[in-house]
């Protein structure tokens, strides 16, 4: 095995690659019969798996540009989120959201869609305007909403079908700072008055352990400049491991185990640097799916999922996590015509997941979800032409830009060949 992704759930025995530049990159498309790109390999998803090559970004030169306006930057593609925000600081600027961690790549987390919470905020694909793209033939085109329009369309959420993206245009805003809040919260009143909180602040979003009746809300609002605070864990993370080396051997005392634990103060306060606020250490290896759902159906789809596992007295170790994200226009996006409401089921990743997630995805999809693309679903070809409308056209722009199918692998060939 030389790859693994970053759970441990999809490994692949293909050799990987890191070109040192753009024609080094090129000459390996040209001469590989299949290749996937891959960044940080936080897909729970069979994405980045091959047959043939995996192409790595994180040695590849580049610089970003900043542009005059400075409202956009041109940015290495494989740069993590981390390596990104903190060059964006030295500048003055930030993302205007991220999601729970940053060692994601940037080609990865908008290849995929990825998000953080709030109202008017919209998935991190949402910040593109522009791609270089190194496509099957080895060649580099540029692609934005005027040049090669189809192509960008489709490259906004590209699960790495169309080529290997190397570097990317993206919004960006002035620097800001966050002051974070979170609390314990009877689930029964969070539930009256979400959403209130999502009107009242930029960021919202809950963790909820099944089997307990509080649920830990977290809320993000801009603040004075402050100095950054040191890393932390969103948990307390010695309980929960503990917590979890129990469950997994007696599986039946998860229910009261999770409510032991939410018994414990879980109230904490941090403010600094956005991109210190946005993101939290994740130590503990877990699976996970994600839906997201049109925002009013998401409250209610929660409260299904949790009355069922409650019955059943099944062992989800993890919390749910329920955020919100803005609609947007992009071909294969599951927040196209959104607003959305994201619930994100996880378990344990030494626990077994697949048929606890198939029987909650059942009850996502009855209430019109459609699945994160880097996180575990089991949609067929079929339901992505069910769910959107643009598929035929994505695929149509794929086999333009990809006749022989060079950038497929056998997960991506069954829904998009
Ligand atoms: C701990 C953890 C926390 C997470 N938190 C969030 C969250 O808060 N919000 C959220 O929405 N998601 C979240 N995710 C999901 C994650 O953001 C996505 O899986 C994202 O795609 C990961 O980026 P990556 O760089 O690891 O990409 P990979 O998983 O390596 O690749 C993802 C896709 O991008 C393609 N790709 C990568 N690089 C390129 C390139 N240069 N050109 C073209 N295609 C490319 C790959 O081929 C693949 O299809 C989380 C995942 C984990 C493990």
């Amino acid at each position: 095995m030389s790859w693994s992704n970053w759970s441990g759930s999809v490994t692949a025995s293909a050799p990987v690659l890191r070109p040192r530049s753009e024609d080094e990159l090129a000459a390996a498309i040209r001469g590989a019969g299949r290749v996937r790109a891959t960044g940080a390999g936080h897909s729970f998803m069979p994405l980045c798996e091959s047959d043939g090559l995996i192409v790595s970004l994180d040695d590849l030169a580049g610089e970003m540009t900043v542009a005059a306006d400075r409202r956009t930057a041109r940015i290495p593609a494989g740069w993590s989120i981390k390596r990104l925000t903190a060059a964006l600081w030295e500048h003055g600027l930030a993302l205007a959201n991220q999601g729970d961690v940053n060692p994601q790549s940037l080609a990865g987390a908008m290849a995929t869609g990825t998000h953080g919470t709030g109202r008017d905020l919209g998935s991190l694909s949402t910040f593109a305007r522009g791609f270089r793209v190194i496509g099957a033939d080895g060649e580099a085109r540029w692609c934005d909403a005027a040049a090669n329009a189809d192509l960008f369309q489709a490259q906004r959420l590209s699960l790495g079908l169309f080529g290997v993206a190397t570097e990317i245009e993206a919004d960006v805003v002035p620097a800001f700072h966050l002051a974070e809040r979170i609390e314990k919260r009877r689930w029964d009143e969070v539930r009256e008055t979400f959403d209130t909180l999502v009107e009242r602040h930029r960021h919202v979003e809950f963790w909820f352990f099944p089997h307990a009746d509080s649920v830990i809300l977290k809320t993000l609002e801009p603040t004075d400049p402050c100095a950054p605070p040191p890393s932390t864990t969103d948990m307390e993370e010695t309980a929960f491991r503990r917590v979890l080396s129990i469950a997994a051997v007696a599986p039946f005392l998860t229910p009261t185990l999770q409510r032991g634990m939410m018994r414990t103060n879980m109230n904490g306060r941090r403010r600094g640097p956005a991109h210190a606020i946005f993101p939290s250490d994740r130590t503990i290896r877990f699976e996970e799916m994600e839906y997201e759902l049109p925002r009013a159906a998401g409250l209610d789809a929660l409260g299904e999922v949790v009355r069922w596992i409650r019955r059943k007295r099944l062992p989800v170790t993890f919390p749910f996590e329920f955020r919100v994200v803005a609609g947007d226009d992009i071909w294969m996006s599951p927040m196209n015509r959104g607003p959305v409401a994201a619930i994100s089921m996880h378990q344990y990743a030494k626990m077994p997941w697949r048929s606890l997630f198939a029987d909650a995805e059942a009850i996502f999809r009855a209430h019109g979800g459609r699945p994160h693309w880097a996180k575990r679903h089991t949609l067929s070809r079929g339901d992505v032409d069910a769910l959107y409308p643009m598929a035929e056209r994505y695929r149509m722009v794929r086999r333009a830009a990809d006749p022989d199918g060079k950038f497929l692998n056998p997960h991506l060939e069954a829904l998009f060949s």
